[in-house]
């Protein structure tokens, strides 16, 4: 069953934060334009409605910069755009895509991608890459999302965050993302694909627990009734996680919302009967606005910046985020398949990059590695890399952890609240003896955290 949630529209600073309600009460001013379009708001750009200028077209336009028109009225922020409006159309991707914009349309949900689907039994490799090659063509040019992170999402939040401390006069507690004040957290997940990623899930696994990490596997239920069950076991039995991962892979999932519909029920039987509590689609193919019709907990095939897969666009935050009733757990670096096949590149360096982006901001680190595409003796060599690079990170505090776990830390962190308690503030809820108290605070002009209390000055004392 359904529960009836509150809005999502005026909730999203709180939902990210979870400040107390009356100090991160954020409101938007009146005038706002009628048409939706991009903005910059200091450093970051934005898309929707806003006061104060007319809407672009292109993230490339010269954009008007509504960052002066925010203000403080009796001790509280205001913007000139709806926050949660504007971080809505970024993560459900609502925003003009702009660059190689034709080629997203031709070559997603339409005749040319039922066309190569039907055709790529037959093809090998070799065709299918450059096929890809030239499908991606000019990926590096496009200029929304950022390449390689996109934080579009979290630097607004840092931005109103910032107006808010300036309202306040003071810190503002939060609570802190991560479980035990971990700086940033991480997970591994393994599309399996064909035969070949079935036959090499164990090793895979070995590989995995060699360095202490559970993953997820995501099995394609429908076609692999009379073995799924089988396979799922043997990795449950040693601890790791099992996701469905699309209805049959045919990359047509959401080519048509009625057929839509009617897969969606058949994943949603799957999910019941194989006790699955997360989905990831075929080839990142997304339409957030028809998740509603999952009943699964979590998904994780909404890309960060889409540059890379073939259907472009990307949700613009390195946090997870609901839509609806679902917890999206958006994936946050380069798949393996791209790194080796599209950008030949067979190091750890992209990955690294992506991964010190993303720590930096205590975002999500997600990662898609391919029993079948890790089999070669090259490839693998590269992720037993990443993975050491991730027990690196780990021995400074990142939290690996599985994506269910991930699920029920950032559902119990909504239901958490802040509770004063003389001086200091305590956390309640589930989960809470886990969970953190922050402090974000001005440093200058830049949003700092921390996990103690900022030291008092004389004035406040
Ligand atoms: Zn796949």
């Amino acid at each position: 069953m359904r529960t009836p949630r509150e809005s999502e529209r005026d909730s999203a600073f709180l939902d990210y934060y979870r400040c107390p309600s009356d100090v991160g009460a954020i409101g938007t001013l009146p005038g706002v334009s009628a048409e939706d379009g991009y903005f910059r708001f200091g450093g970051s750009i934005g898309f929707g409605r806003f006061a104060g200028g007319l809407p672009a077209a292109y993230a490339t336009d010269n954009l008007t910069d509504v960052s002066a028109a925010a203000t403080i009225i009796d001790g509280r922020a205001w913007l000139p755009f709806d926050l949660s409006q504007v971080a809505t159309n970024l993560r459900r991707e609502r925003y003009r895509r702009n660059g190689n914009d034709l080629l997203q349309k031709t070559t997603s949900g339409g005749i040319a991608q039922r066309l190569y689907y039907l055709l790529r039994p037959l093809m090998g490799v070799g065709v299918r890459k450059h096929l890809q090659k030239i499908r991606l063509r000019n990926w590096e040019k496009i200029p929304f999302p950022q390449w390689p992170v996109d934080r579009t999402v979290d630097s607004l939040m840092e931005g109103a965050m910032g107006i808010a401390l300036a309202a306040q006069g003071g810190p503002i507690p939060f609570i802190w993302f991560w479980p035990d004040g971990a700086p940033a957290c991480a997970m591994m997940t393994h599309d399996v694909e064909g035969q070949a990623g079935i036959d090499f899930c164990e090793a895979l696994m070995d590989i995995d627990d060699s360095f202490a990490i559970k993953s997820a596997f995501q099995l394609i239920p429908e076609g692999h009734e009379e073995t799924w069950q089988a396979t799922a076991a043997r990795l449950r039995r040693r601890g790791f996680e099992v996701n469905l991962h699309d209805l049959n892979h045919d990359g047509l999932l959401f080519a048509d919302k009625n057929e839509f519909l009617v897969r969606a029920r058949r994943i949603n039987r799957y999910a019941r009967e194989f006790g699955c509590d997360g989905f990831r689609s075929g080839v990142m193919y997304r339409e957030q606005d028809w998740f509603s019709a999952f009943e699964f907990s979590y998904d994780m095939s909404v890309p960060n910046a889409a540059h890379l897969e073939p259907q472009r666009g990307g949700c613009c935050t390195v946090m997870p985020y609901f839509v609806g009733d679902i917890l999206e757990l958006p994936l946050t670096t380069v798949q393996d398949y791209t790194l080796f096949h599209i950008l030949n590149d067979y190091s750890t360096a992209l990955w690294e990059r992506q991964i010190d982006l993303i720590s930096r901001h205590h975002g999500l680190i997600s990662i898609i590695s391919h029993p079948d595409y890790l089999v070669g003796e090259r490839e693998r060599a590269v992720y037993l890399d990443l993975l050491r690079h991730l027990n690196e990170r780990r021995a400074r505090g990142l939290w690996i952890a599985l994506p269910g776990e991930v699920n029920r830390w950032w559902r119990n962190r909504r239901q958490m609240t802040l509770v004063a308690d003389g001086d200091t503030w305590r956390i309640e809820g589930p989960d809470a003896d886990r969970a953190r108290v922050a402090y974000a605070s001005l440093t200058g002009e830049r949003v700092t955290y921390s996990l103690s209390p900022p030291a008092r000055t004389a004035a406040s004392a």
